[in-house]
């Protein structure tokens, strides 16, 4: 599929205009930054995992029922999504506490909160994306009651979901961010979509015997290998086409990463 104009580049993916009208295609880079852009890097093969990752968490919610943005993967860097405005803020859902909850707070690392948490953040790099009320959203209408009730319910369904999902594979969901956004048609019929990804670089995903990180956290905390975590990720969601000559945690540091087609 031919792309387009570039239309955005942001710090892991870059949106460029598809053929069809109300149409993208999003591309994964491989570049990791952590801290509002203060720690960089580029991590060869981290594109190609969140491409795929991604594309198979977003069709598992399609099948239940979530509406995506996502059309379909188009290739191992790329995927086609429907175009949509994305509303500026960063849904957080917390299941244990950890990262910047429990810096804000002090809760103790590892609580196991007694009921998801959804936080809000408005997004915005210059400022460090704030953590703002449900009063602010109002207030400076970034989001109207009816969209924000109807993506709280969706957050909180896409974390059950994604629990299990995930449990089912021995990977605790600690926390993740998630991104929607609006169709562009007309008012009567805009539709609120998920939309950005749902990977290891927006989740964080913990070993569930020995809560070893397999998330963004590597690369932030110099934790350990990146692509050795997010490869066990895709391994264990049985979407990493592995070599027989390759253990999965082992090797240090792959060339190339393998993935199944569909
Ligand atoms: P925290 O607020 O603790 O830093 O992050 C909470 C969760 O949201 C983590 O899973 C983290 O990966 C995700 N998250 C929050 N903000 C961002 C962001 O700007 N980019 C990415 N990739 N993930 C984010």
């Amino acid at each position: 599929m031919k792309k387009g104009k570039k239309l955005y580049e942001g710090k892991a993916k870059i949106l460029y205009t598809a053929p069809d009208k109300g149409t993208a295609i999003q591309h994964f880079k491989d570049d990791a930054t952590a801290f509002n852009n203060q720690k960089k890097a580029t991590i060869e093969g981290k594109g190609i995992l969140n491409n795929r990752i991604s594309e198979h968490i977003l069709s598992s919610l399609n099948n239940i029922g979530i509406e995506t943005h996502l059309i379909k993967r188009i290739n191992m860097r790329e995927q086609l999504i429907k175009l949509v405005e994305i509303i500026p803020i960063e849904f957080i859902i917390r299941n244990i506490a950890t990262g910047s909850l429990t810096k804000r707070l002090g809760i103790e690392e590892g609580t196991v909160l007694q009921k998801p948490l959804l936080e809000f953040c408005y997004k915005s790099d210059s400022l460090g994306d704030p953590l703002i009320a449900r009063e602010h959203i109002y207030a400076f209408n970034y989001c109207d009651v009816t969209a924000l009730n109807f993506i709280t319910k969706q957050c909180f369904r896409i974390n059950d979901f994604l629990q299990g999902m995930f449990k089912g594979i021995g990977i605790k969901l600690v926390d993740f961010k998630l991104e929607f956004g609006k169709t562009k048609n007309t008012s009567t019929n805009e539709k609120i979509l998920l939309a950005d990804e749902i990977s290891p670089d927006t989740c964080r995903l913990w070993d569930a015997t020995s809560e070893k990180k397999l998330d963004k956290d590597l690369f932030r905390k110099d934790l350990g290998n990146l692509i050795q975590g997010y490869q066990e990720v895709a391994r264990r969601l049985n979407i990493l086409h592995e070599q027989s000559n390759v253990r999965p945690i082992k090797f240090s540091k792959p060339t190339e990463v393998r993935i199944k087609k569909k």
